[in-house]
């Protein structure tokens, strides 16, 4: 099986271990005679998948008992909608940190169900992070959003914001399982699945439990954590394949070490990138170096005709998917969990090699 180092945003590379087991057990699921796909959600052997999933998660973050894990449809778009409804609680008012494009959209979201209030705005070039003393929170607020990694301006916090008694509400789509989590400093922590965890449109909520039960009137009834949670996220039918495939992915999560270790790789992934281009004059990174992303890497060659013939280039040396968000050009390096310190090394001796062709 020949598999190219794929610098994909989402959907992103996953392990190729992964692939590999998927493709074993495609068409005839351990002697079923059937694809884990083609089975009813309902049966022992598709509830075993479930529960199994979900328990490795549990321990891999350390989620404590009174944390609900949901599976659901949707994407984290979904969730930007789910969240307010779920977690208002009659309170009419929400907080929301702009540190990137996500943010922007979970505000913009969620001011359709209440009033959103800026706690800060890391615009127009969203490569930092305002400093908390400049914070405007919102005592009054039913919860507090913020976008720990920004996947589109690779802007990441380092640290999880205190906001006292007001429950934390984070999208953890680009960097959930890329290092240890103190799940209990959060009230919610949502991802879309297809960076760390497996297909898109699979999305993972972990909240806790007493703040279900109370969702707005009106609220659809596969979007209500409660009803979803007292029915282990099989209200409806679940997305079977993708909940088996990131079931896959925590195993292979949990054989590399856990997320200790994969923290670990993904910093000196992250390191040796950043290093590299702050030591040449010619490829450039714009964010603040205490916010950057150890997931998301932007960078430039120093102008647009450079920038497509480095594309065009790395795609021919089998590095995919480098090309930035449309929003901002240039290129982005996705390095997440799935991606290999090798993959990084020839990105970078690449890079190396391009600048001395065309500098
Ligand atoms: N939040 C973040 C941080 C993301 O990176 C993305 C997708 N790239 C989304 C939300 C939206 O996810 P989806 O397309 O699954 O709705």
């Amino acid at each position: 099986m020949t598999r190219a180092y794929n610098f994909s945003a989402g959907p992103a590379m996953l392990p190729s271990a992964v692939i590999q087991r998927a493709q074993a057990e495609l068409a005839d699921w351990r002697g079923s005679g059937a694809s884990v796909m083609e089975i009813s959600h309902r049966g022992g052997a598709f509830l075993e998948v479930a529960e199994r999933a979900e328990a490795c998660l549990r321990e891999l973050l350390q989620i404590p008992e009174h944390y609900k894990v949901l599976f659901l449809q949707g994407g984290a778009s979904l969730q930007f909608a789910a969240v307010p409804l779920n977690l208002l609680r009659g309170k009419g008012r929400a907080d929301y940190l702009l540190t990137g494009l996500w943010g922007k959209k979970a505000y913009a979201e969620g001011g359709r169900y209440c009033e959103a209030n800026v706690v800060c705005d890391a615009a127009p070039d969203y490569s930092g992070i305002p400093a908390p003393q400049g914070w405007n929170l919102d005592g009054r607020a039913a919860f507090v959003h913020y976008t720990p990694n920004e996947t589109i301006g690779g802007v990441e916090f380092h640290y999880v914001p205190d906001t006292g008694e007001i429950p934390l509400v984070a999208d953890m789509s680009s960097t959930i399982l890329s290092r240890p989590l103190e799940v209990e400093r959060f009230g919610l922590i949502y991802a879309g699945a297809q960076k760390n965890i497996g297909p898109a449109g699979l999305a993972l909520v972990i909240v806790r439990e007493d703040l279900l039960g109370a969702a707005a009137e009106g609220t659809p009834a596969v979007m209500n954590y409660r009803l979803q949670a007292d029915n282990g996220s099989m209200y409806n039918t679940p997305p079977t394949y993708s909940w088996y495939l990131a079931g896959l992915v925590f195993e292979w999560v949990k054989e590399q070490g856990g997320v200790r270790a994969m923290a670990a790789v993904n910093k000196r992934k992250a390191d040796k990138l950043y290093a590299f281009i702050d030591a040449s004059d010619y490829y450039a990174n714009p964010v603040r170096p205490d916010c950057r992303s150890w997931m998301n890497v932007p960078f430039t060659a120093g102008d647009g005709a450079r920038d497509k013939a480095f594309l065009s280039g790395a795609e021919r040396a089998g590095l995919l998917a480098l090309k930035g968000h449309r929003s901002v050009g240039g290129m982005r390096a996705s390095i997440y969990n799935a991606m290999p310190e090798e993959g990084v090394d020839a990105l970078i001796a690449y890079m190396r090699d391009f600048e001395q062709r065309n500098g």
